[in-house]
């Protein structure tokens, strides 16, 4: 490392050359000084050794554009000059900086300019880094990142897996958010109301601190409703909802962990809410209805106004509920012809059509009409036997809660409206008070009150007879506490090119008997049996799925020319496609990609076409600057090792380069959104 004394720095100023001006010269004197930083290292922290470790992370940016914006110089000055503070107070301030260039927006700026995005990002890379040296922060250059390189997404590939052997991973069809322009599934937080499109920006990575979304606290909450529409957060287009097989992560497992761990960390009460919001719990009781459809079927439904169960006056089913089929099969032609239009119907709606407001083709805000079909079919109320009508009804969503839901049109903004339109009975079981003798005929009352009709509940308040109609109901087995969430798990699949490939193959011979991964190498029989999960205890059908084997790490992208989304359906001929029926990836065209051998039985198979969500590069690339750069400087060692070893264990190099820099961890600063 070069050292300066004070005469050797006044030698070196290049004020000297400048001094014939007025003005501080910054094209000749900060590149001067960014050149002697870069040289000497001094923002190179030693990751293996340091003492006085400090971690300040910062977003890193997604070339959406030919340079920064803004935004980024605004987050990363900020971020920047904390770093600088923590370094003056003697810590060792680690501070990488690289590119999120894999994904959505990167690829959506090629798309516009039409140009292949792998030519776009060779571009913007050059460029982004020399506007991210000439602003003069205290990276460390030595350690950037991109999470287009294969060195990087070899790993994204690598958690996949993992996740996948751990069951943390699973396929199922579901109705997803999809953006008819950009042609791709939205993640939730994809999807924006129009009202709020710049503040309503989420990501998973826990890490970030959303400060964009306490924004959306202060938006008058009538106005939202009034004129919300779900729109794509890149194009603004409305999204539609849509039915494809997808990989999802089961971070749903997680959400009490999540919730439970917002107690301990010092992030603002505003920020706290926006993140309990975003996990939307609630507690309450979900109680079996027996029914006539067929025997020894019980509906379960989900409710947090226990307290309003005598009010029940009828049962709606969504669309989308198992038991719609059975109801199809067992009622005459007539009825059956009318439920499948009505589900097909449905189906094509988008959620807010469903709902709530949405806007029709000529921009107009409209008001979702009720709609159901009486099915014939009863249900019986367990507190008290009393006889209701079921409906099949698309007010009702099949994501949220059961499926299904007990109408209380005296007490439910819903299903008052619901009852009015079909003409059903209104019984009100809430009373503000006593002796409260109000007109309840005009509206819904929604709020607490006491207990009227309610049987030996007669004269409870709402919140005590919460308690003892549960009591009652578990008692009698009618009924169990549970918790419902907002957070839902989180779909991975995108049908889109510019994106690490989803490293998983599927195998119709294996598929036939049965076979997958989990029979074939992760259970007591097979090759390891450190893996808890077992085939058996799978919720979903894996028949067919192997990861693809790590060694064989990374599934490289390859460079095809046109990357454009599909629109039309695509069929692989004899091989059945792996990824549902509609809306596959432009892999799917490429057969010379997805045409491999079975890792468990040899036969031809097909790669999985689908690339994974952008948030996953961003899900874990804290890790990267430490890993990667570890990596790198043994590459040499194992690669010679792995031509006499026949696998390379990544797990092993994983933890290794973890444990050495794991002084670094937990990030002591972000800055981003
Ligand atoms: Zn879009
Ligand atoms: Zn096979």
């Amino acid at each position: 490392m070069e050292q300066f004394k004070v005469t050797e720095i006044e030698k070196k100023w290049p004020f000297d050359k400048a001094q014939g001006k007025q003005e501080y010269d910054h094209t000749v004197i900060e590149s001067y000084w960014q050149g002697v930083w870069e040289r000497t290292g001094i923002y190179e922290p030693d990751l293996d050794k340091s003492q006085k470790p400090f971690y300040n992370l910062m977003m890193f940016p997604y070339p959406s554009f030919e340079g920064l914006h803004v935004g980024n110089m605004y987050a990363f000055t900020g971020s920047d000059i904390y770093g600088r503070y923590m370094r003056m107070r003697g810590f060792d301030v680690f501070e990488p900086i690289g590119l999120d260039g894999f994904g959505i927006h990167s690829e959506n700026y090629a798309l516009k300019i039409g140009q292949h995005p792998a030519e776009v990002a060779k571009r913007t890379e050059a460029n982004f880094y020399r506007q991210l040296h000439a602003i003069g922060n205290a990276y460390s250059w030595s350690n950037k990142l991109e999470t287009y390189k294969s060195n990087y997404y070899k790993w994204t590939q690598w958690i996949f897996v993992q996740l996948f052997k751990a069951g943390l991973t699973y396929r199922a069809r579901s109705a997803v958010n999809w953006c008819p322009h950009c042609l791709t599934v939205l993640a939730d937080e994809q999807v924006i109301q129009k009202l709020k499109v710049k503040s309503e920006k989420l990501s998973f990575d826990k890490l970030r601190i959303i400060l964009s979304e306490v924004e959306v606290l202060k938006v008058d909450k009538k106005e939202q409703q009034k004129e919300s529409v779900a729109v794509c957060e890149r194009c603004g287009t409305q999204v539609e909802k849509r039915e494809l097989a997808q990989w999802f992560f089961r971070i749903t497992k997680y959400a009490q962990k999540l919730l439970d761990g917002l107690e301990k960390i010092d992030w603002s009460e505003k920020v706290k809410i926006a993140q309990r919001n975003w996990l939307g719990k609630s507690e309450g009781l979900e109680i079996l209805f027996g029914c006539d459809i067929e025997r020894n079927t019980l509906i379960r439904v989900f409710t947090t106004r226990a307290d309003t169960i005598f009010g029940v006056t009828f049962l709606a089913l969504a669309p989308e509920h198992p038991l719609v089929t059975t109801i199809g099969n067992r009622s005459n032609k007539l009825l059956r012809e009318q439920i499948q239009r009505y589900v097909s119907d449905s189906l094509k709606k988008s959620e807010e059509e469903r709902i709530g407001q949405f806007q029709d083709k000529k921009d107009k805000v409209k008001q979702a009409v009720k709609t159901g079909i009486d099915t014939g079919f009863c249900a019986i109320n367990p507190i008290n036997g009393k006889k209701v009508p079921i409906f099949i009804a698309d007010y009702v969503l099949a994501i949220y809660g059961t499926g299904a839901v007990m109408g209380v049109p005296a007490h439910d903004v819903r299903d008052w409206e619901f009852a009015k339109k079909f003409k059903l009975e209104i019984i009100q079981v809430i009373k503000p008070d006593p002796e409260n003798s109000n007109d309840f005929s005009q509206k819904a009352f929604t709020d607490y009150g006491v207990l009227v009709n309610s049987g030996k509940f007669t004269g409870l308040s709402s919140e005590g007879s919460i308690q003892s109609i549960t009591k009652y109901l578990q008692k009698h087995h009618f009924g169990s506490i549970k918790a419902m969430w907002h957070l839902r798990d989180w779909i991975i699949s995108r049908q889109r090119y510019w994106g690490p490939p989803i490293p998983m193959i599927f195998c119709q011979e294996c598929a036939k008997d049965g076979k997958s991964w989990f029979t074939e190498f992760a259970g007591p029989v097979g090759k390891s049996s450190k893996f808890k999960v077992q085939s058996s205890k799978l919720d979903w059908d894996a028949a067919g799925w192997y990861p693809v084997p790590e060694d064989d790490l990374p599934v490289e992208l390859p460079y095809i020319k046109n990357f454009k989304p599909t629109h039309s359906t695509h069929s692989a001929g004899s091989v059945q496609a792996s990824s549902g029926q509609a809306g596959l990836g432009p892999l799917a065209r490429h057969p010379e990609f997805y045409l491999v051998k079975c890792p468990g039985c040899a036969s031809q198979a097909r790669r999985e076409t689908d690339v994974s969500d952008t948030f996953l590069d961003s899900a874990w690339y804290y890790l990267g600057y430490l890993i990667l750069g570890d990596q790198k400087s043994k590459s040499e060692v194992s690669q010679r090792k792995s031509k006499n070893q026949k696998f390379r264990n990544w797990e092993l190099e994983f933890r290794n380069s973890l444990a050495k820099r794991g002084r670094w961890l937990p990030v002591d600063m972000y800055i981003g959104g």
